[in-house]
């Protein structure tokens, strides 16, 4: 099969929205285009009706209650909810929390904020590289730092950059046994791998649409109702919608395409996991026989033959010795990847994520990350492999002829 230039292996970032969802969401832009409160008219009852479908559909996709479900408008919103909407309500309970360095920045910078308003933040460290287990968090260092004050506890399920999934079923249990909250974020992982909220034992649950198919500006927080329910002090007032928590007119089209990317990703789950895990085993191969040098930032899959419960299926990360990440994701006009030298757009810096696993600075700069996906083939990946090894000798041909190739800053989302 010929392939289709360019191509997008960046599917971390966001994803494609699967025509599917956008076939299930077309009525709710032109015809049941009502507003979700109207209850006094027929437009306005059915899109309650496909909202509170979606609702269940949600809910259940992700192991909860369709009154445990509050839709919000992407993970970043969901985790500001969570972490803000918390601190602010049950700040009498005390003011520490504790997290990772290697959480996304829509969980840092809320708890940069609330460090700034007096709240005392303590960040974990994990694994470092050269580890098996590269980024892991050992819930024992979860333990160790839980302290009579503390307010929150938040863990992310899978890495966005490194791909590495945490063990939130024992840190849950640690912070149960403790009576502290835990939120986690888990953007990356709802879809990807099973996310059972009520078995993983969590209390508040980050998630988006746009990860996994479904259109951007839709995400959801999941907030415990049963067995010890979590209150939270919401950041947006207006009129009640979301039981008061995230009032604003309901994207109607938007959560039922959330719905319908969920309920595809766990239908193809089986399927599809393995079909990633055999992309991603053969774009790494691949990679290693051409470039010398290669080296896989983040935890091992090699050993279990791509198979691996402590990495997403469709993550690679790898840094490329002597070359600028930035310059060779320029120099890759044909292929879509991320530099490991950004988190966000917005920021040039080197990725937090590989300085905290402990990458120096240059083979942080030196990094790209894959995020392989549904719509992508192996005629795609063996055409990257192609595409990435010749850019690479080039531009060590050309940094050994003194020729300096730096790339202008670009990043990872
Ligand atoms: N958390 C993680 C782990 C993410 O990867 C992202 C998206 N890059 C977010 C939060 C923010 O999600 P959204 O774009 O839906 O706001």
């Amino acid at each position: 099969m010929a392939v289709t230039l360019p191509i997008y292996l960046d599917n971390h970032a966001t994803t494609r929205v699967d025509p599917r969802v956008v076939e299930a969401m077309l009525p709710f832009f032109s015809h049941t285009y009502g507003n979700a409160g109207s209850i006094n008219h027929s437009f306005g009852t059915e899109a309650k009706e496909a909202a509170e479908r979606a609702r269940a559909i949600v809910a259940a996709g992700i192991g909860g209650q369709p009154r445990e479900i509050v839709f919000t408008s992407g993970a970043t919103e969901s985790n500001n909810l969570a972490i803000r909407g918390l601190a602010e309500r049950q700040r009498r309970k005390g003011d520490h929390i504790v997290s990772v360095t290697t959480e996304h920045k829509a969980v840092l910078d809320p708890l940069r904020r609330l460090a700034r308003r007096g709240f005392e933040v303590t960040l974990l460290e994990v694994e470092p590289c050269g580890s098996p287990r590269t980024g892991w968090l050992d819930p024992q260092k979860v333990a160790g730092a839980i302290r009579d004050d503390t307010l929150l506890v938040s863990v992310m399920l899978a890495n966005n950059e490194i791909g590495v999934i945490q063990p939130l079923r024992e840190i849950a249990e640690i912070c149960r046994g403790r009576g502290v909250p835990l939120h986690c974020d888990a953007t990356q992982a709802v879809g990807k791998i099973p996310v059972d909220a009520s078995e993983l034992g969590v209390d508040l649950l980050s998630f988006s649409a746009h990860k996994i198919y479904g259109p951007k500006g839709v995400g959801g927080l999941f907030v415990r109702r049963s067995g010890g329910s979590v209150r939270l002090e919401p950041l947006i007032d207006g009129g009640g919608q979301e039981g008061g928590l995230r009032s604003g007119t309901l994207n109607v089209p938007g959560v039922v395409g959330f719905a319908k990317a969920l309920e595809l990703c766990l239908a193809e789950m089986p399927t599809e996991t393995p079909r990633l895990e055999k992309l991603r085993e053969r774009l790494w191969q691949g990679l290693k026989e051409q470039v010398p040098d290669l080296l896989l930032n983040g935890p091992e899959f090699e050993r279990h033959g791509g198979r691996s419960l402590q990495r997403l299926p469709g993550n690679l990360n790898a840094a490329f010795p002597l070359v600028s990440g930035e310059a060779l994701m320029i120099s890759l006009k044909t292929i879509a990847v991320s530099s490991g030298s950004a988190c966000t757009s917005a920021n040039p810096e080197p990725s937090h994520v590989l300085r905290a696993i402990g990458l120096s600075d240059d083979l942080t700069r030196a990094s790209l990350r894959f995020g392989i996906g549904r719509f992508n083939t192996e005629e795609e990946i063996d055409y990257a492999i192609g595409a990435v090894a010749e850019n690479v000798h080039r531009l060590r041909r050309l940094s050994s002829l003194g020729v300096a190739v730096t790339g202008a800053p670009s990043g990872s989302a």
